[in-house]
């Protein structure tokens, strides 16, 4: 995600590099280039032109900042323009309902029944809720099995809707079941179409106004940009939605969507789609996605991505061992273990501050997925000792490394540099050093 958006923001912000100071004329080409680059990942027109405008005030007015160089200072006032214009603070659901009712809306292959099945195992996850489901859409063929198959598969009850059933009975009844089963959070999965239409529209607004549910959010396919925009727009006029859910994420949609949406609609982007699993879906925190965006990593993701298989407490552990440079290649083997049955290690290693520049360097590290298997060879062959400390491993150690998994020596110093250059940048972003000052969980 945001990739292209990301390398062409880098080559706009070198032209503030080695600049001496700001000035009118450095300000205006820089901002050409971040202009283009928005333009290029089809950012609505309008917000472009607003943001950077705000963004030359923001320069040319500016204190000097004497510990910042003026590249420096270009960049953090585009990463607080940038958190603002993708809604600021990251928003919360409102779960306040007896039972919480949280509504699905949006076009047909938005990823509507699948962002549902996907909320319902992040409530019971991370919410520890007792999420229920209700298939509403009896026009799209197919879509009621659907969503009892994901219910099925993650053992989440599902209503036994049917297609000759009126939706808006269907959502009531479903939210009486749910009650009667104990459950406390409820959603429902509606009927889209492939373009808005009044019949479809005044149904929702029907199942709104029966079910008063707490939440209404657009699903919308991140992959068809602008008209993504465009489409929110009309549902939130007719429906005032409380937030977006952004599918597809994981494609190659250009960041148009994700960085328009906000602007246009007002409401916020709650959550991201980022693959076809039901494990695929991130809460979206708007400061984290812009650092992101310009390649500053984003670690927070990486540790809440691995806190879904593991407990809080392990969790935490694991930030202080970042925080305190004590992450050692034991616990890398682990998380690498188990993240990958999350994901790409690419995909992981990608929200790693740095890890965008760094990857020529870091070589071995920013591995694909099929190179996995040789790392955890490494990290195998090596004493329990060695995994635990590092600095221990000398040449000969890395010879018998190197002949236990099958690898070269080059491979072992490989793995060993940039493990180390890896802890160092990790503590860095945790802000190690501060005693005792755990980094920032997650929910
Ligand atoms: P609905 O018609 O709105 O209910 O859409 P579906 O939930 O059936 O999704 C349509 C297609 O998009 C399906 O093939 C899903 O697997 C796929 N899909 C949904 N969300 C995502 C996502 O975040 N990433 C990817 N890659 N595919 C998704």
């Amino acid at each position: 995600m945001f990739d292209s958006l990301s390398d062409r923001l880098e080559s706009a912000f070198k032209k503030f590099k080695g600049q001496g100071r700001l000035d009118e004329s450095n300000i205006q080409e820089g901002l050409r280039e971040v202009r283009l680059a928005l333009l290029e990942a089809d950012v609505n027109f309008k917000v472009v032109k607003d943001f950077t405008e705000r963004i030359r005030e923001r320069c040319l007015g500016q204190e000097v900042l004497g510990s910042l160089t003026p590249g420096q200072q270009v960049i953090k006032i585009v990463n607080e323009e940038m958190v603002g214009l993708l809604g600021g603070e990251t928003q919360d659901v409102d779960l306040r309902g007896k039972p919480a009712v949280v509504m699905m809306v949006g076009l047909q292959g938005s990823g509507k029944t699948t962002s549902a099945a996907k909320l319902a195992l992040h409530f019971r996850r991370l919410r520890k809720m007792k999420p229920y489901l209700v298939p509403a859409d009896v026009y799209r063929p197919a879509a009621i099995d659907q969503l009892q198959t994901l219910g099925r598969q993650l053992d989440v009850p599902v209503f036994a809707s049917d297609t000759s059933m009126d939706p808006v009975e269907i959502c009531r009844k479903g939210i009486e079941a749910a009650r009667e089963e104990g459950c406390n959070v409820v959603l429902l999965d509606t009927a889209g179409r492939l373009h808005i239409d009044e019949t479809l529209m005044d149904e929702l607004a029907n199942i709104k106004a029966a079910c008063a549910p707490g939440e209404i959010l657009f699903v919308a396919d991140a992959m068809i940009g602008q008209e993504a925009v465009t489409v929110a727009e009309a549902f939130n006029e007719k429906l005032d939605i409380s937030g977006v859910v952004l599918t597809k994420m994981d494609g190659d949609a250009r960041g148009g969507a994700a960085l328009s949406i906000k602007s246009v609609t007002g409401k916020p982007i709650k959550f991201v789609g980022m693959g076809e699993k039901v494990n695929d879906l991130e809460v979206f925190h708007p400061d984290r996605a812009a650092s992101r965006i310009l390649g500053m990593g984003d670690i927070l993701t990486l540790i809440e991505k691995a806190q879904t298989t593991m407990d809080q407490e392990e969790a935490e552990a694991i930030g202080k061992k970042f925080q305190r440079a004590e992450f050692d290649f034991e616990d890398f083997r682990t998380q690498m273990r188990r993240l990958k049955k999350l994901g790409s290690l690419e995909g992981i290693l990608k929200l790693l501050p740095g890890m965008k520049g760094l990857k020529e360097k870091l070589g071995n590290l920013s591995v694909p997925d099929k190179e996995m298997g040789r790392i955890d060879a490494i990290i195998s062959s090596m004493t329990m000792e060695e995994r635990r400390n590092p600095a221990i491993i000398n040449a000969s150690r890395k010879e018998r490394i190197a002949r236990g998994s099958g690898v070269s020596v080059n491979d072992v110093n490989q793995l060993v540099k940039n493990f180390e250059q890896m802890r160092k940048m990790m503590k860095r972003m945790m802000g190690g050093g501060t005693k005792g000052k755990t980094p920032r969980m997650p929910r």
